[in-house]
Formats: C-alpha cells, sequence, structure tokens
C-alpha cells in the first residue's frame, strides 16, 4: 500500500506512529496511509519563508506566471493518472475527475496568462494616483507589494486537484510560497501532483511545500505575514478563525466555508422552454456531479407556486436516467460518496431536511444492491409551505440532495427565501424577463458571491453554476466563510500588502511602475 509523504523544508518526509487510511469509496479498499505526527512543521515553514519567498520575490510577474504554465503543463502531461487516481480514491466518475483535474490546469493557465499580461512588474499598482498638495507635484498612489510570509492553504476533501491549483496560482502569481494541506481522505490526487511539481523541479525550491496527514500544529508556527487560505466545513472554519495565529498574531485568513445555494426559476418560464431545460439541467447536474459533492451545488431550486408540481416531475424524470455505480465503469453516471462519515452524514441530513419537506425522489436508504461501497440515491425533495426554520434553510447536505421550494413568482419573496439559508456562494435565476432578472440581481446579490443569470439568449453557451471560473470572484458572505478567491487580479490581493504612499508623484510613479 502507497505511503504519502510530506514535502517539507526541501526533503520528501514520512510522519510516525498511527496513520489514517486512504479507501477507493465504492469498494471500500485500502489505498494508502498517510500521517504527519511528529514532522517538523515550524522548521518547514521557516524553510518556506526563508528560501522560497526570496525565490519567488526576486521574479516578475510575467517570470511568476511562467513557473504557471509550467505547473499546468505538467499537471496535463499527468492527466490520464491523475483522472484514474481520482476515480480510485474520490469516487468520482470520469467526467467528475476531469472537472477536478482540468480545472487545476486551467486555473493556473488562466492565472499564468494574467502573469504575461502583468508584464516586467514586481509591484502592483492598484488605482490611479490622486492628487494631494496643490500642485500635482504632491501624489498619493497605492501599491501591493507581497506579503513576507507563507500561504497555508487547507483544502477540502472534494476537490483535491482543482483546490491545490486554484489557491497556490493566486498565491504564487502574488510572489507568496505555499503549503499546501489537502483533506487526508482523498489526498491521493493532491499528494501526486506534489511529487510531480516536485520531482520535475518545476518551482524554486521552497516555493511549494506538501503536508500530507492532518494539520498538527501547523497553525501554532504561523504569524502576521501569514496567510491561512481555507475551505471546508463551518465548524472547521470557526475553529481556524478563533486560533492564537488568527486572532493573537494577525496571520490573514480566509475562508470558503458551506452554502445552501439557490436556483429560482422565473414566472415567466414554459415547461417547454429552453430556459426550463437549463434550470432542469443545471440542479440535475449540481445534485449529481461529483456525487453532490460540490461546495457550489443548488440545494433549493426555487419555483413558482403553480408550477411546483411539474417542475418536481420534471426533476424527478431526469434523475431517473442517473446510473449509480462504481465510477470505474464507463456506463456509471453518478459515484458513491466519499468516505463513510459523509456516507452517515448524508443519509442522517436527508431524514433531517425530511422533517419540514417531503421526499419526491430518492431518500435515506442505499440504493439497491450496493452491500459495500458508500452510496446514496440522488434525492430530491419539495417544501410547498417554507418557513424560515425548516432545516433545508439551515443545514447543508452535502451530497446529491436538493429541495424544490415554493415561492409566489415575485423577485423579492424568492431572494427573502433564499436569504434563510445565511449568505451563500452562487445563487442563479432562470428568466428572459428583464425586469424580474433585474430586480432578482438586486435583491440576490447581497446574500451571494456571485449570480449566474440563465436566459434563452444565452442557454446554448451558458456555463453551469457550479462551475468556478478564474476571472470571477469565488465566495460568499456569512455561512459562505465571507471569503473572496480568485476573480483574476483580485485573487492576488490576500497575498499581498495594500499600502498607500504619498509624496512626490514622479517618485511614486516609478515605485509603482516597480521594475
Ligand atoms: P472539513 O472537515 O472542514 O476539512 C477541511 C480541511 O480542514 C481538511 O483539510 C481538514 O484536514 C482540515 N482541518 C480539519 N480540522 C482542522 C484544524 N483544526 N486546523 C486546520 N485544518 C483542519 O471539510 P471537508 O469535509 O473536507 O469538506 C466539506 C465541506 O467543505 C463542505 O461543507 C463544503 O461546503 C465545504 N467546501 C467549501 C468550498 C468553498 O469553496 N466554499 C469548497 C469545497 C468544499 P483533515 O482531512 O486532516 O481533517
Amino acid at each position: 500500500m502507497q505511503t504519502l509523504e510530506s514535502h517539507l523544508a526541501g526533503s520528501w518526509v514520512r510522519g510516525e506512529g498511527a496513520a489514517d487510511t486512504l479507501l477507493n469509496p465504492a469498494t471500500e479498499e485500502p489505498l494508502a496511509t498517510a500521517s504527519s505526527a511528529g514532522l517538523d512543521l515550524a522548521g518547514a515553514l521557516r524553510f518556506a519563508r526563508e528560501r522560497g519567498g526570496p525565490a519567488l520575490r526576486a521574479l516578475t510577474f510575467r517570470e511568476r506566471g511562467e513557473l504557471l504554465r509550467a505547473m499546468s503543463r505538467a499537471i496535463h502531461a499527468h492527466r490520464d493518472e491523475l483522472i484514474g487516481l481520482a476515480i480510485a480514491n474520490g469516487g468520482n466518475t470520469r467526467g467528475d475527475a476531469k472537472f477536478d483535474v482540468d480545472g487545476a490546469s486551467g486555473t493556473l493557465a488562466a492565472y499564468a496568462d494574467l502573469g504575461a499580461e502583468l508584464g516586467d512588474l514586481r509591484v502592483l499598482p492598484d488605482g490611479d494616483p490622486v492628487q494631494l498638495g496643490r500642485s500635482p507635484r504632491l501624489a498619493g498612489r497605492h501599491v501591493r507589494v507581497p506579503r513576507r510570509g507563507v500561504a497555508v492553504h487547507v483544502n477540502a476533501f472534494n476537490f483535491p486537484a482543482w483546490g491545490l491549483g486554484e489557491k497556490a496560482a493566486a498565491s504564487l502569481l502574488a510572489g507568496v510560497p505555499v503549503l499546501c494541506k489537502p483533506a487526508i481522505s482523498t489526498g491521493l490526487v493532491a499528494w501526486r501532483i506534489a511529487r510531480i511539481l516536485v520531482d520535475e523541479k518545476v518551482l524554486p525550491e521552497g516555493a511549494f511545500s506538501f503536508l500530507a496527514g492532518g494539520p498538527g500544529d501547523l497553525l501554532d508556527h504561523l504569524g502576521a505575514q501569514d496567510v491561512v487560505a481555507f475551505t471546508g466545513s463551518s465548524a472547521t472554519g470557526r475553529l481556524i478563525r478563533a486560533s492564537r495565529a488568527v486572532v493573537e498574531r494577525g496571520a490573514r485568513l480566509n475562508v470558503e466555508a458551506d452554502s445552501l445555494n439557490v436556483a429560482v426559476l422565473g414566472p415567466d418560464v414554459e415547461a417547454d422552454s429552453e430556459v426550463m431545460n437549463q434550470f432542469v439541467g443545471d440542479v440535475v447536474r449540481d445534485m449529481t456531479q461529483k456525487a453532490g459533492q460540490k461546495c457550489t451545488a443548488i440545494r433549493r431550486a426555487y419555483v413558482p407556486e403553480a408550477g411546483l408540481e411539474e417542475a418536481a416531475e420534471m426533476l424527478g424524470e431526469r434523475l431517473s436516467a442517473v446510473r449509480v455505480g462504481d465510477p470505474a465503469e464507463e456506463e456509471t453516471g453518478m459515484g458513491p460518496l466519499t468516505t463513510a462519515q459523509q456516507f452517515r452524514d448524508v443519509r442522517e441530513g436527508i431524514a433531517d431536511l425530511a422533517s419540514a419537506a417531503q421526499i419526491a425522489w430518492g431518500g435515506p436508504a442505499a440504493p439497491a444492491g450496493k452491500g459495500r461501497g458508500f452510496f446514496v440515491a440522488p434525492t430530491l425533495l419539495v417544501s410547498r409551505t417554507p418557513s424560515p426554520g425548516d432545516r433545508v434553510h439551515q443545514r447543508e447536505v452535502f451530497g446529491p440532495v436538493a429541495t424544490v421550494v415554493a415561492y409566489d413568482g415575485t423577485a423579492a419573496q424568492a431572494a427573502e427565501r433564499a436569504a434563510w439559508g445565511g449568505g451563500g456562494l452562487v445563487a442563479s435565476v432562470y428568466s428572459d424577463d428583464r425586469e424580474f432578472l433585474e430586480a432578482a440581481v438586486l435583491e440576490l446579490a447581497p446574500h451571494h458571491g456571485r449570480i449566474a443569470l440563465g436566459s434563452s439568449k444565452v442557454a446554448a453557451q451558458a456555463v453551469p453554476p457550479g462551475t468556478v471560473l478564474p476571472q470571477l470572484v469565488h465566495g460568499g458572505p456569512g455561512r459562505a466563510g465571507g471569503g473572496e478567491e480568485l476573480g483574476g487580479r483580485r485573487g492576488l490581493d490576500l497575498y499581498t500588502q495594500r499600502t498607500a504612499l504619498q509624496g512626490d508623484r514622479a517618485i511614486l510613479d516609478a515605485i509603482a511602475g516597480g521594475r
């Protein structure tokens, strides 16, 4: 069985003592072990700061972009192998695995392009100069410079490749070294990527470290110049938020957490229209892709009361065509949940949601004929008379589960009911009525980091709402963590210090030109 090593302070090292075991969730066969016990994490962070930081800061944005391009190419060159590992360790179908692996190489490539665009700068100008004195000579302007610490990237189990790639892209382009800590349960893909990057010497020494196994005392050694970019559950997010590294020593923290994402079907949408087809397709894709284990998956689908039963029927019909099974088999449309814990949580969660909604398709019982593996059926619930305290608006069931929720057909009520979820990553709205779309955007935007508008003019080329794009911001307010990642150049903000300069305009411009 494979032992996953960590890459710390320039060497591959193994933890001691009892290790965690990574499984194939379709067969429950053990695949690998990982342990971080006894590893010198303080030394690893110091090495990253002292070796990786200066090496990256010596480069221009263009040169750092070239490193990202090389990372993207290295991952792509091993695409088939990585897809195979994601199928085995993540319960991913081939399509799910591509989404993760290509998401990693694609995001790195997008940030490589941004590096080329920013060119030969080392300092990032932030906005235009402003006149401060009587003459234009005395000016003020803002610049961004790389933080002098290390960026600790703590990732969730569901996107081991993309999580590594999207965080590393922004951090390395900003000039800040990375220590990547993937979730243990699906760490095989991230570990293999780490091995590829290190063995092929894609990055300067110290720019990339990798921790296989638990977080240990990692956070205890972080200080004011360091960054923690966390993706995972709200519960772990709260622990990290309360850590001494953040509260007392001022390490910068970004949290990407749970979300009860919504889809809103406009009152103008006819059952046989292209927009309806887009709505149904997006809900079913989000329920079944990665077995619903996507932070951006639609959990609540708002449908006008008059069309509720018809929409639920259409969704159920589409779900009935999804074959649940071993993702290693080609005809499988949806694989298992990723871990035994997930299996327990999701089945318990379905029963919990059913306290105030009716199961219309699927349910908590395991699908027929599945003796081994963490399989659940895609499950659709219907909430005909919703109220804010319903579990549907409180609990994220992180699996192939969504609830159709009634509303009166006004944008105001859809948004009010969406807000019961406490803040989300993404909302999608489906309509050809411009006034409805505009009203929905204004009402939904304070509660969501991203809004996808589905309409007949773009239905044929739409990017599904569950897909996170490097050009657009990812993150959301409230329970979603209040964080922000990606969004092109905005993604660099987390890793850089914005400093206001005031003085002679000519000097400021030369600094902001930063060669
Ligand atoms: P999790 O249990 O919170 O774990 C996330 C990561 O945190 C893992 O790497 C875990 O490591 C680590 N961790 C646990 N305790 C820690 C501690 N005390 N200090 C530092 N790190 C710690 O979440 P998960 O089950 O992997 O992921 C599912 C959740 O993530 C869902 O709620 C989903 O909505 C959310 N998610 C959000 C986004 C987003 O972008 N907003 C994306 C994906 C997933 P170990 O594996 O070693 O325990």
